[in-house]
């Protein structure tokens, strides 16, 4: 995790460079979880970022490598789909990106995948996987199997620490209603096949309704801090979010859409579309309190839902 960032003023002589740079190379999914918006109706066509178009991306963003601490490569949907992943990493890595990650359902993590991410050099894999039997996590991932993913994370991880490859592991379990009762045995089985000297993690989150989008699965806020309903989030001032067909996002809630028309990353210089008079004025509203003006912000858990991570 990166740590907070003082959030700063959005006087435009001072343009914010993202800490953290999230680029969605793949929208689609070989999976239909219910708690996800992937399949919800959307003016976006599913498929893979053109592989010129990433590079011309890298090249603007290039010049910031010393101050983007956080190269993501996935957005909504499953980064192993991707043609072109190992490709994409072993480019970011050669032109100076550092901490790139994905996240992956880990169901079509096969040994050749394997294989060519480990010598990518990729340097996060968070694995999602949610239960600690194959009824619950079948449940909740549906379309993936539960012994395929399993026995794919466990192999890439010896193979990890056989090439002594320097990528980490994170075993994401999203907390819910279905899952709960399994997360001690969870992280007793991973726990048995992580190693902390590596910096992998076991890590809980709870579920969350994307800003309302998925109904039914609103986060538990029982145990969370009140007073973050309407603090500025310190997403929309260091992470940068560029969809598969180059539009830029507020943020992951805003993924499904990037609905705030903020630009094209594709046809202008990403860093100055973070900076564009149509971001900065999303970012006084939250410096002035107003966030909750703002449809998807209104009731978002997302800071709220970070105070009430677990490791395992
Ligand atoms: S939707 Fe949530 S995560 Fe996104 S900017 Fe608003 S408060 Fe932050």
């Amino acid at each position: 995790m990166i740590a907070p960032l003082p959030l700063a003023t959005t006087e435009p002589t001072k343009p914010i460079i993202p800490r953290r740079v999230v680029i969605e190379t793949m929208f689609g999914c070989n999976a239909t979880c219910g708690m996800c918006v992937i399949n919800h109706p959307t003016r976006r066509k599913k498929g893979h970022m053109p592989m010129e178009s990433y590079r011309q991306l890298l090249e603007h963003l290039a010049p910031h490598c010393d101050t983007i601490e956080k190269f993501d490569l996935f957005g909504l949907g499953e980064p192993l789909l991707d043609p072109y992943l190992a490709e994409r990493i072993r480019l970011a890595k050669a032109m100076g990106f550092r901490n790139t990650a994905i996240s992956t359902n880990a169901h079509l993590l096969d040994a050749k995948r394997r294989n060519d991410l480990l010598n990518a050099g990729l340097d996060t894999v968070i694995c999602s996987i949610d239960g600690a039997t194959k009824a619950t996590h079948e449940a909740i991932r549906t379309r993936t199997n539960f012994e395929r993913v399993v026995n794919n994370v466990v192999a890439m991880v010896r193979e990890r620490d056989a090439g002594d490859f320097s990528t980490r592991f994170v075993i994401r379990f999203i907390r819910q209603p279905a899952n709960i009762t399994e997360w001690d045995a969870y992280r007793t089985f991973w726990g048995g096949i992580v190693s902390a000297s590596r910096r992998d993690l076991i890590l809980a989150y709870d579920i969350h309704d994307w800003s309302g989008q998925v109904k039914g699965r609103a986060t538990p806020m029982a145990l969370a801090d009140t007073a973050l309903d309407s603090a500025p989030c310190h997403h929309i001032f260091e992470k940068l979010v560029i969809l598969a067909d180059g539009s830029v996002a507020l943020c992951f809630e805003d993924i499904l859409e990037a609905q705030f028309g903020f630009g094209n990353a594709f046809e202008n210089d990403p860093i100055a579309i973070f900076n564009a008079p149509r971001f900065r004025k999303v970012r006084d509203l939250h410096l002035a309190g107003k966030r909750k003006s703002l449809n998807i912000c209104k009731d978002c858990k997302v800071l709220q839902n970070e105070t009430l991570q677990t490791e395992g």
